[in-house]
C-alpha cells in the first residue's frame, strides 16, 4: 500500500540528524528534530523546521526513551519516524511502537530487527539460507565445560561474543585454553551491563582479518539489491574509524560471490528497507557472514558517492511502499571514495574520548571532498553522546588520487578546542600498508601502537596547533573562518 509521507521526526542527533534533514527537504517532506538539554544549542535543532525538547541529557532519558519520542512524533503530527543510527535504531520495542501509533517506521519491520539484533539467531537463519557464518555456536554457551569443548574442536584463537552485541563491546579475544574462564566472565558481565542480555557465544578467530560489508536496498515487493561492498578494516577497540570502497582485497568474482550472500542473507529474514550485511574475510580468501545492521550505516556516504544514489532517499520511496526504481544490473559505480570519521578522541592516549567547546573550527570543502558534520564554532562536545563530530568524504577517479585528497582536506581540517582521529587519519593515509591496499584490522596494534610513529605524529601535531591558533587569531574577520572565543 502506499502513502505519502509529508513530516518525518527524526529520533537522533548530530551529524546524522542533519544529514537526513538535507534529504527530507529536498523532497519537500517536513522536518521535527528532537534534542536534549544538553543540545539546545546545536546545528540540527535550528536546521529543523520544527523542534522539540525531550528534558534530560542522559541517553536514557531522551534519544533512547521510547515513551517521550512517539509522544513528542503525535504531537507534531509527523506521519513518519526516522532513527538514524545508535540510540533506538535497531530497537524492535520503538519500531513497533511507531507503527502502533500509526506512524511509519523508516526501516526494517521490528521483526527483521528483532531476529538480526540476536547474533545467534541471525547465525542461524542464514545460514539456512546458505550464507557462510564464522564456525562457532548457534546457540548460547551456558557452561564452562561446553565452552572448553567448542573452543577445542574449532580451535584457537576464539572470539567470546555477545549475542546482543554491538560496538565491540562484550567481545574477547582468547588464545588459550587459561584464559577462557575469565574471558566468558568478563564478556558476560559487560553484555549484560552495556546491553540488560548476558548471554554469549563463540567464534573460531578469522585470521589476518578484514571487515568488509554490503549496503541493502530491499522494498516491499520482493525486490533486493546490494549496492556494493566498503571495507571497514582500519578499526579501535573493534570500531571502525576509516573506510573505503572499493576493497582492494576483493576480486571481481567474490565481489559477485558475496553480493549474492548479502542479498540471500536479507531475504533470509525477510528485511526491507535499507541495511548492512557484514562480512569477515580471511586471508585465505574465506568469507563469513558476521552480522546484519538493520539501519543506516555511518559509513554509507562512501557508497552515494560511488553510485550516485542517495540512500536515505531510497530508504524514505521503500518506506512509502514505492518500488525500487533500477534492478541489479542498473546499478554502477564509479571511481573511489575513502571515509574517515572525525573523532573527538586523543589518539596518542588509546583514543580516549574528548569533550570541550570547539574554540574554532574550518571544515575542508573543494572537488570531490563531503563533509557531513553536526558541529560549529562555539559547539560543546560533551561526554553524554558518542564522541564522532563529523566525517570527511572524499570521491576521485583513482585510489591513489582519493588518498591524496585525503590527505589534503586532513590538512585543511583545522579544529581548535578538542582533540581529534585527525592526526591518525593521516598517518594511515600515509602508511606504506593502507597505501598498498594489503591491511587488516590489525592495523592500529601493527602499526600506530609503535611509540616511534607517534612521538612523531605527535610532534607534527603540536607543531599544527600552533600554526592552528595562529592562524584562527589572524583570520577572524575571514568569512571561511568560524571562530569564537
Ligand atoms: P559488533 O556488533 O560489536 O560491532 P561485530 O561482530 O560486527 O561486533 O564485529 C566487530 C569487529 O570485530 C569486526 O569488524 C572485526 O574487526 C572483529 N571481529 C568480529 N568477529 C570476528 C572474527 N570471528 N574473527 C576476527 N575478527 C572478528
Amino acid at each position: 500500500m502506499k502513502r505519502k509521507i509529508e513530516k518525518v521526526l527524526i529520533a537522533n542527533r548530530g551529524e546524522i540528524a542533519l544529514r537526513i534533514m538535507r534529504t527530507l527537504k529536498e523532497m519537500g517532506i517536513r522536518t521535527v528534530a528532537v534534542y536534549s538539554d544538553v543540545d539546545v544549542a546545536m546545528p540540527f535543532v535550528r536546521y529543523a523546521d520544527e523542534a522539540y525538547p525531550l528534558g534530560g541529557a542522559e541517553a536514557r532519558e531522551t534519544y533512547l526513551d521510547i515513551g517521550k519520542i512517539v509522544s513528542v512524533a503525535k504531537e507534531s503530527g509527523a506521519d513518519a519516524v526516522h532513527p538514524g543510527y545508535g540510540f533506538l535504531s535497531e530497537n524492535s520495542a520503538f519500531a513497533h511502537e511507531v507503527v502502533k501509533h500509526g506512524m511509519i517506521f523508516i526501516g526494517p519491520g521490528a521483526d527483521a530487527i528483532k531476529s538480526m539484533g540476536d547474533k545467534t539467531e541471525a547465525r542461524k537463519i542464514v545460514s539456512g539460507f546458505g550464507v557462510p557464518v564464522v564456525p562457532g555456536t548457534k546457540e548460547p554457551i551456558t557452561d564452562l565445560t561446553e565452552a572448553r569443548d567448542v573452543a577445542a574442536r574449532i580451535g584457537y584463537p576464539i572470539l567470546v561474543k555477545a549475542a546482543a552485541g554491538g560496538g565491540g563491546k562484550g567481545m574477547r579475544l582468547v588464545h588459550e585454553e587459561s584464559e577462557l574462564e575469565s574471558s566468558l566472565r568478563g564478556a558476560r558481565s559487560e553484555a549484560k551491563s552495556a546491553f540488560g542480555d548476558g548471554r554469549i557465544f563463540i567464534e573460531k578467530y578469522v585470521l589476518g582479518p578484514r571487515h568488509i560489508e554490503f549496503q541493502i536496498l530491499a522494498d516491499h515487493h520482493g525486490s533486493v539489491v546490494h549496492l556494493f561492498e566498503r571495507e571497514c578494516s582500519i578499526q579501535r577497540r573493534h570500531q571502525k574509524v576509516v573506510e573505503e570502497t572499493p576493497s582492494m582485497a576483493l576480486t571481481p568474482q567474490l565481489r559477485m560471490e558475496m553480493g549474492e550472500a548479502a542479498v540471500n542473507a536479507a531475504r533470509a529474514c525477510g528485511y526491507t528497507n535499507a541495511g548492512t550485511v557484514e562480512f569477515i574475510l580471511g586471508e585465505d580468501g574465506k568469507y563469513y557472514f558476521l552480522e546484519m545492521n538493520t539501519r543506516l550505516q555511518v559509513e554509507h556516504p562512501i557508497t552515494e558517492l560511488t553510485t550516485g544514489m542517495d540512500i536515505v532517499r531510497e530508504q524514505i520511496r521503500i518506506a512509502e511502499g514505492e518500488k525500487l526504481p533500477f534492478t541489479q544490473e542498473e546499478i554502477t559505480r564509479r571511481g573511489h571514495s575513502i571515509e574517515c570519521r572525525i573523532y573527538a578522541e586523543d589518539v596518542h592516549n588509546n583514543f580516549l574520548p574528548d569533550s570541550g567547546v570547539l574554540k574554532a573550527l574550518r571544515e575542508p570543502s573543494g572537488n570531490g571532498v563531503r563533509v557531513d558534520s553536526g558541529v560549529e564554532a562555539g559547539s560543546d562536545i560533551s561526554v553524554y553522546y558518542d564522541p564522532m563530530i563529523a566525517k570527511l568524504s572524499v570521491w576521485d577517479l583513482r585510489r591513489d588520487q582519493a588518498i591524496e585528497k585525503m590527505l589534503r582536506a586532513l590538512n585543511d581540517y583545522l579544529v581548535v578546542g578538542v582533540k581529534t582521529t585527525v592526526p591518525f587519519c593521516a598517518f594511515v593515509m600515509r602508511s606504506e600498508s593502507f597505501r598498498s591496499g594489503k591491511y587488516s584490522t590489525h592495523f592500529v596494534d601493527e602499526f600506530w601502537k609503535s611509540d616511534d610513529l607517534q612521538r612523531e605524529s605527535a610532534a607534527t601535531e603540536r607543531l599544527d596547533r600552533a600554526l592552528i591558533v595562529a592562524a584562527a587569531r589572524l583570520s577572524r574577520n575571514e568569512s571561511q573562518w568560524r571562530v569564537t572565543g
